[in-house]
């Protein structure tokens, strides 16, 4: 039993080759975690990472709330399964069982009892005596799998266990591992390109391309809600239509155009988090269905298109076609106007009918034409507010507040500008107020619809807001992002600041030992690493890292002014900047410019600043990446 917990874990290998980029993931005990993507995109490495196979770049592995980065893979107590089998051919399938506790010294006695007992649990009792050999593919996985249980580990990692077997056995072997999961309660990695593996045997899966993650979730959330165009398209068989559309609001309805002249029309209320900009009839976007969320009718409505192919399989109908153009010819380019509709019950569809398919107006996707990222994001990334301003106020939300003189400063005259409020800078306050619509729950946070004339306004409401309420808020100004004439003149403020450096180290002799010192130096100003972080540092680059210079992250509300005798950071204050509710300072440091949060008494002029270098994040400049 354990938990892991991988921290930022990177993999940049000998060559050069970044495998395994930024993975951070938090894993409970007894959850089975599947790794699934197309071959290369780095599950093989992030496992073999955990099991000690690999060597971590940079970030930190936890089992059981340990540090393991450095341990050896025989003191992880974690059992690793492959897809080869590895036995050894001239032991019998006792010997291959037992060989690893026998290694460990365990009393025979001891290791008689673990393997008949993990032998009965994987139903080859009746081969123990036998070489692997003679045992079929089917079996000798077994046997591999025993090996991995007669350890008792606290974690099971496999990597494609099964992609030897033919489909028949792989299907039986993964309602098996299923089972021995759930009778061995521990924690299960598994590793699988195959997504109905994946699909079937996880609690939760990690969807990964080109050594990133794109997307970790339930099978159902992934199903359902698929984060981008990838993952859409990667769950599910057979795959996700994609078609280029534009969408067009019409008061209570949404009309989705494609490009061959077909239309179909939505209920606004399906699609009210897609963010109104591209619901403008211009903005191209990429329309998603699953052949299973199609209707197929013989007339009317839906997309027109002919039937090139059937495929029968029995219990449902795989129906293939082409979509057609305007003029109702089927002589579109051949990209991108297929269609596939999978049908239950129906036996009517021949090759050549022209046919419609009705897309079920709960199942939609949309994505962006460029980023391919859902447009439904189950928590919107931002809403936009419309604000003009006279005299040094603004009226938004129907209220009139003080405009922020840093807005007023940013907007250079520009008497209407809009507002890109993200939900989370939506706060309980006593400027607005709207009617709560409706509440979502979105894993532990609570979305509330709240009514703002014909579309919402998406926030995070606490716990006991109710539907029907009215709710009271304010904005965090400092938050926000303003945009005048179609372009940002402010971006919202973040909540680090970056400061770039370099890195050293002393060494001097102690109590007559030798102790290096590390630090981080920004300009004349030099912070103590934390030793742990300066061998880090020091193990990813090797000597280099003090001719490399580094990128310092440091969370602004921890960066302080300095005690008159504290080595500082020596700046100027160029410039205040006030939001209304919330201060800040631009100071100038080091060549660099930095803003800080600032009280009501602060000046333009020199100032000392410090920060603790626990609270510092060390980012590497010439790889994307977080060392600690
Ligand atoms: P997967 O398991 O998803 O198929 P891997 O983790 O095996 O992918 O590999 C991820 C990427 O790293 C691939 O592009 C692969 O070619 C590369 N790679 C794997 N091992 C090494 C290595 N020892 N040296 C350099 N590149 C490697």
């Amino acid at each position: 039993m354990a938990n892991l917990k991988l921290s930022h874990i990177y993999k940049v290998y000998d060559n050069g080759h970044k495998a395994v980029n930024d993975f951070s993931i938090d894993i409970a005990d007894r959850e089975f975690i599947v790794f699934v993507g197309p071959s290369g995109c780095g599950k093989s490495t992030t496992l073999r990472m955990i099991a000690g196979l690999e060597t971590i770049t940079a970030g930190d592995l936890f089992i059981d709330d340990v540090l393991v980065n450095d341990m050896e893979p025989k003191d992880r107590d974690i059992a690793m399964v492959f897809q080869s089998y590895a036995l050894y051919p001239h032991m019998t399938v006792y010997e291959n069982m037992a060989f690893g506790l026998r290694n460990r010294k365990m009393p025979e006695q001891e290791i008689r009892e673990r393997v008949l007992k993990a032998a009965k649990m994987l139903d080859i009792e009746d081969y123990l005596e036998r070489k692997p050999k003679e045992m079929s593919g089917g079996q000798r996985q077994r046997v591999a799998l025993g090996r991995a249980l007669v350890r008792n580990p606290k974690a099971f990692l496999l990597d494609e266990p099964l992609s030897n077997l033919d489909a028949k056995l792989r299907a039986t072997m993964r309602t098996e591992i299923t089972a021995l999961h759930k009778s061995l309660k521990t924690t299960f990695i598994y590793v699988t390109h195959d997504q109905v593996e994946a699909m079937t045997m996880g609690t939760r899966i990690v969807v990964m391309k080109l050594g990133y993650v794109q997307q970790i979730d339930t099978p159902m959330n992934l199903y359902n809600e698929p984060y981008n165009k990838f993952v859409a398209g990667f769950i599910g068989t057979p795959q996700m239509n994609f078609f280029d559309a534009t969408l067009k609001r019409q008061g209570s309805e949404v009309q989705v155009d494609f490009p061959n002249g077909g239309r179909i029309t939505l209920p606004y209320e399906k699609v009210s988090k897609i963010h109104a900009r591209y619901l403008d009839g211009k903005t191209p976007v990429i329309f998603g269905i699953r052949p299973e969320h199609l209707e197929l009718r013989r007339e009317g409505g839906g997309l027109q298109f002919v039937v090139t192919n059937v495929e029968r399989l029995g219990n449902e109908t795989i129906v293939y076609g082409k979509l057609g153009d305007k003029t109702g010819e089927f002589t579109m380019k051949d990209e991108g106007n297929q269609i596939t509709v999978k049908v239950i019950d129906r036996d009517d569809i021949e090759v050549g009918d022209v046919v419609y398919a009705v897309p079920n107006p709960e199942k939609v996707h949309f994505f962006d034409a460029e980023t391919e990222i859902t447009l439904m994001n189950r928590i919107p990334t931002y809403n936009s507010i419309p604000v003009q301003t006279a005299g040094g106020r603004m009226q938004l939300l129907n209220t009139q507040t003080a405009l922020p003189p840093v807005y007023a400063a940013a907007l250079s005259g520009a008497k209407s500008f809009e507002l890109t409020v993200p939900p989370a800078a939506i706060v309980p306050g006593s400027d607005f107020c709207r009617r709560i619509a409706k509440i979502e729950q979105v894993d532990d946070k609570h979305l509330a619809y709240l009514e703002n004339g014909d579309s919402y306004l998406f926030a995070l409401v606490g716990a006991d807001a109710k539907p029907g309420q009215d709710y009271r808020f304010g904005l965090l100004y400092d938050k926000l992002g303003v945009i005048a004439d179609g372009k940002t003149v402010l971006e919202p403020l973040g909540d680090s600041e970056s400061l770039t450096g370099t890195f050293t180290r002393t060494e001097k002799k102690e109590k007559g030992e030798r102790v290096q010192h590390f630090f981080y130096c920004i300009g004349d100003y030099a912070v103590e690493a934390l030793p742990e972080h300066g061998y880090k540092i020091n193990s990813i680059d090797g000597d280099a890292c003090y001719k490399k210079t580094y990128r310092y992250s440091v969370p602004r509300d921890r960066i302080r002014i300095a005690d008159e005798a504290e080595n500082a950071l020596s700046g100027r204050v160029t410039a205040l900047i006030d939001y209304g509710s919330a201060r800040f300072a631009r100071v100038e440091a080091a060549g660099q410019t930095l803003t800080v949060n600032a009280s009501a008494d602060w000046k333009e002029g020199p100032v000392r600043l410090a920060f603790d270098s626990a609270d510092v994040s060390v980012y590497s400049t010439s790889i994307d990446m977080k060392i600690c």
